[in-house]
């Protein structure tokens, strides 16, 4: 398949009329054929009434259908063969192994929703039929799920696949039945087009209408302003930047009809060092984590980019473990020139910081992330607010405190986090109890003796957290938890069963169903 530049509105590619932007390949450090010009208003206009149009007919398809749709975008995406990777890979600076594993989670997680689908939960029935001899008499309620209406996605820079046009904001969205107008990320827009073809050929197939899905291309805040703006968007799902998605927050918050916003932005990731297993295993502890910060040159949301620890021996066997793992690593190929100046910025402002102590600092270069390690008191990063922000790449920094009581100070002081993790033993159980509603209260995930890099795609994760986590930490942008996102309750009273969605008739489909408060299948 050859990538043309274009953008995709109404199952037609339409070139862009706006400033013209090239991909970048971040290892060769040059731009890319061809050149992509961004939508101009009118085209981002048509494409939220097309998708505005298509709501209706798409969210009325059984889910058997829907289910059937998201199968075929993954095999549509599978189609695109090494074509899709190799365009990736240069796209991103990533290696084929990652490409490859992503493309799996992609269609992974296509194939998640839709079997969620079939199962049927996510409808939410519950049904309180009348009690018409009840003073007052009841009437007959039955709930269900519906879908917002079309959704607004941002496609991640750091997930070129499973964060981008078919990811999991997009197959959640398309679960729930909402049609989706997608901004594709300035940093991989031949990927986009190519997964975009792929979404369009799968409407196709499935006799969808056209309006179902549009990819916008181009780079400039405008556009993704805009988009949120229109008034057929009910809802945006973005991964990016805490600037990003702060200002698409406001814009949603400033519309004559408010619409949410579940942006993940910024996280750091606390690993909490228990001195039980610190002095047991130093070592090993700081092994895996130096592996851990430096997978996928530290582009991940997960990133564990803050350790905490008791100063003494057993946390300078843990430093210098980790400084020694980390010091030799090579400077690799950076997403894009932009997120490449940022982390460097944010290393030489740590490295020259006054409290705080260079510990590794691989030979940085230009484009490229080279893995850096610091560290600082517990009091100095109390009080310093500027030491608990992103710095997004291999980059991290360790805090000494002076006892547990600033240890749990810290958990406290932190900002709301995707991941918080505990490094213990048995002996630290007692301390961990302690630690764990603070824990709670400011994380998505809590891990044990883990790293929070390799988000498990299933129902039961939670890839999301407080702000500025994310910008609504009630919801999650992986697992089958995410269709909730997209997803409003509607409760109809007396409807006659002929006039009840099918889900709700007494005779309707095997899906899981409230019963008077009681869960059955049937
Ligand atoms: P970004 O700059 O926030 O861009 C994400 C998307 O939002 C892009 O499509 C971008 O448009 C658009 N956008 C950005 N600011 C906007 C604004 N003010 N108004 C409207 N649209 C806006 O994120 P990025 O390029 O992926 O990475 C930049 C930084 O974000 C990184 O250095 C890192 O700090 C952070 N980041 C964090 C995570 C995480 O998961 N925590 C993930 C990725 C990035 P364009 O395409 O035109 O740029």
């Amino acid at each position: 398949m050859i990538i043309t530049g274009e953008a995709l509105i109404g199952g037609v590619a339409v070139k862009g009329t706006g400033s013209p932007v090239r991909a970048y390949n971040p290892s060769l450090q040059q731009p890319m054929e061809p050149e992509f010009h961004a939508v101009d208003f009118d085209q981002i206009d048509q494409a939220c009434r097309l998708a505005d149009a298509a709501f209706d007919t798409f969210r009325a398809l059984s889910d058997e259908k829907r289910a059937v749709f998201l199968e075929t975008i993954g095999e549509q995406i599978m189609a695109l063969g090494d074509v899709l990777v190799e365009r990736v890979m240069a796209e991103t600076g990533l290696p084929r192994a990652r490409i490859e594993g992503e493309r799996g989670r992609t269609v992974g997680q296509l194939k998640l929703f839709a079997n969620l689908l079939r199962e049927g939960s996510w409808n939410d029935v519950r049904i309180d039929k009348a009690l018409p001899d009840r003073a007052p008499p009841r009437p007959d309620l039955r709930m269900r799920m519906i879908g917002l209406g079309p959704v607004a996605v941002f496609a991640a820079s750091n997930f070129p696949l499973a964060f981008s046009v078919a990811g999991g904001d997009t197959a959640s969205a398309l679960a729930a039945g909402c049609p989706v107008v997608l901004k594709a990320h300035s940093a991989h827009p031949g990927t986009s087009e190519l997964v975009g073809r792929a979404v369009v050929k799968a409407v196709e197939l499935c006799g969808l209408p056209a309006g179902v899905f549009a990819l916008l291309t181009g780079s400039g805040n405008g556009i993704g302003q805009e988009l949120v703006r229109h008034p057929a968007i009910k809802a945006v799902g973005f991964t990016g930047s805490r600037s990003g998605g702060t200002a698409l927050m406001a814009v949603a918050a400033a519309r004559p009809v408010p619409i949410p916003v579940y942006a993940e932005m910024s996280s750091i990731n606390p690993v909490f060092l228990m001195p039980r297993a610190l002095a047991a295993r130093a070592e090993d502890i700081a092994g895996a984590f130096a592996g851990s910060l430096v997978l996928g040159v530290g582009q991940m949301c997960t990133n564990p980019g803050l350790v905490i620890g008791i100063a003494g021996p057993e946390l300078d066997r843990f430093a210098n473990a980790a400084a020694q793992a980390l010091a030799g690593g090579a400077a690799c190929a950076m997403l894009s020139p932009g997120i490449a100046g940022s982390f460097q910025r944010g290393v030489a402002q740590l490295a020259e910081h006054a409290d705080v102590k260079t510990l590794a600092l691989a030979p940085q270069a230009e484009g490229k992330g080279a893995p850096a390690l610091f560290v600082t008191s517990g009091a100095a990063f109390l009080s310093q607010h500027a030491l608990s922000e992103e710095v997004f790449g291999p980059a991290s920094l360790l805090v000494a405190c002076k006892d547990m009581a600033e240890l749990r100070q810290i958990a406290e002081s932190l900002e709301g986090q995707l991941t918080a993790t505990l490094q213990l033993d048995d002996g630290d159980l007692d301390e961990a109890h302690k630690l764990l509603p603070v824990l709670e209260r400011k994380a998505g995930r809590i891990l044990a003796n883990g790293f929070p890099t390799g988000v498990e795609v299933c129902s039961a994760m939670v890839h999301g957290g407080p702000f500025p986590s994310t910008s609504d930490g009630r919801s999650t942008s992986v697992g089958t938890g995410a269709i909730v996102r997209f997803l409003r309750p509607v409760s109809y009273q007396n409807l006659s069963q002929a006039l009840l969605p099918e889900v709700l008739r007494d005779n309707g489909p095997v899906v899981w169903r409230r019963r008077e408060g009681e869960l059955t299948r049937n």
